[in-house]
């Protein structure tokens, strides 16, 4: 597991936006703020999504808005 910080994508409410599969272990990375490493998931920023961008939970761009915890 990593460390996830504010401002990066696994603490994001565009991280996995789409994913309906992987909300139970976005909510935990945002009540625990730690992330599988190899975890990948799409971004959902429209700019972004249009691009089919891929991310880790430790990556980060300026669309970054906080996620509401669950
Ligand atoms: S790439 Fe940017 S908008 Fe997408 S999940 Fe990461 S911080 Fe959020």
């Amino acid at each position: 597991m990593i460390a996830v910080h504010d401002g990066q994508c696994g603490v994001c409410t565009h991280f996995g936006e789409h994913n309906q599969a992987d909300k139970q272990v976005l909510t935990q990375i945002l009540s625990s703020k730690q992330a599988p490493e190899s975890l990948i998931e799409g971004c959902g920023l429209p700019k972004n999504a249009a691009l089919h961008l891929k991310v880790t939970a430790v990556s980060g761009c300026d669309g970054f808005q906080p996620a509401a915890a669950a």
